[in-house]
């Protein structure tokens, strides 16, 4: 089917506006008129139209946009997508594809490098052997860096939510309780409280499991009287949230109270360089001083933050070196860590909105670790 959705007002404005942006910028990069853009990262789709598809492209040119699906998802692109044509056949969609841009005869055509698969590009290079391809990386990245308003409620809801289900879940957990148990709660936590879904797979790693930064749930109880590792996130109206605490059934012993102590004060002295016009690396150093007060600096193998939007990782990342310069409107994440191999871990992270004198913290839940 072919066909261009109506959607409406406010909300397509918006995609107007994103295409149109989008537009001036083609305009800059050598690409002429009837040159197309092929855009093939979901968030990036998702992001200048509104479709939320798990197979699509979107090709724009100066007078064009369309956007390429299929059967599965003609319904869904016909209710989501703005402002595009859309083209679902329920055979062969990539073929409808590579024969719409032949018969363009672009001189060059735009790709995003680091999104599209290398089987794609060799189909495109195969059957449009006269068109130059142009790599445009981060071209949408961009645009994303820095959140409008509506953009900002929609994350502020989302970590609303997942403090909410943190708390709800704090509230019922029990020492019997598996890794897997706690996350499959969360996991319901979120659903039942209005999320799309949880942002990422929910992380609960406790004792010396918790020195995983990117642990794996185990079906194994909660070791009592060690640290626990919880960091979940939920997806709300399309957009992320993201956050981390700590917590323990009964006490924990010196070495992991050092590591709370220097987690804790790292993560505020991040949380205290956060502003508009800093460096992203500015914000990592400031939480790896404090660390290394605590001779914590080499447990920490991750960056400070990342940024936050229709993904659960984009830019900016907060690591070290880093030389994008914050700005107002720009969403992160703060979350330094210690891991130590045979002990545990403590990661604690917040999401955030950069301001112009500072930051507004996004996630509720206090910081301090969670005694149960
Ligand atoms: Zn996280
Ligand atoms: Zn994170």
């Amino acid at each position: 089917m072919k066909g261009r959705r109506k959607a409406a007002g406010p909300k397509r404005d918006v995609f107007k506006q994103r295409l149109a942006k989008l537009r001036r910028r083609l305009a800059q990069t050598g690409l002429d008129e009837n040159d197309p853009f092929l855009v093939s990262a979901r968030a990036n789709i998702q992001y200048l139209c509104g479709f939320t598809g798990s197979y699509g492209f979107l090709t724009v040119s100066a007078y064009q946009a369309t956007l390429y699906t299929d059967g599965r998802y003609t319904t869904q692109a016909r209710a989501q997508a703005c402002g595009v044509d859309i083209c679902a056949p329920s055979q062969r969609p990539l073929e409808r594809l590579l024969d719409d841009l032949k018969k363009r005869k672009a001189g060059r055509i735009g790709f995003e490098e680091n999104r599209l698969s290398y089987a794609l590009y060799q189909a495109l290079r195969r059957a449009l052997r006269r068109a130059r391809f142009e790599p445009l990386n981060g071209v949408i990245e961009q645009f994303r860096l820095v959140k409008s308003a509506d953009e900002i409620k929609k994350i502020r809801r989302a970590a609303r939510l997942n403090s909410k289900a943190f708390d709800n879940v704090c509230s019922r957990a029990r020492v019997e309780w598996t890794e897997s148990r706690f996350a499959a709660e969360l996991d319901l936590e979120v659903r039942l409280l209005g999320a799309d879904g949880p942002a990422f797979e929910t992380i609960v790693a406790s004792g010396a499991h918790s020195a995983l930064p990117h642990a794996h749930p185990r079906p194994v109880r909660l070791a009592p009287n060690s640290l626990i590792v919880v960091d979940h996130g939920a997806i709300l109206d399309g957009y992320n949230s993201d956050m981390t605490r700590a917590l323990c059934f009964g006490r924990i012993g010196e070495t992991e109270q050092r590591m709370v102590r220097g987690v804790s004060e790292a993560q505020q002295a991040a949380v205290a360089a956060v502003r508009s016009g800093v460096q992203a690396g500015t914000i990592d150093r400031a939480a790896r001083k404090v660390l290394e007060k605590f001779d914590l600096a080499d447990a920490f193998p991750h960056a400070t933050g990342h940024g936050v939007g229709l993904e659960i990782h984009e830019q900016p990342r907060i690591g070290v070196g880093e030389k994008t310069r914050l700005t107002t409107g720009m969403v992160i994440t703060i979350e330094p860590g210690a891991y130590l191999d045979g002990i545990g871990g403590v990661r604690i992270e917040d999401l955030a909105v950069v301001t112009k004198s500072g930051c507004e913290i996004l996630s509720r839940t206090p910081r301090q670790l969670r005694v149960l």
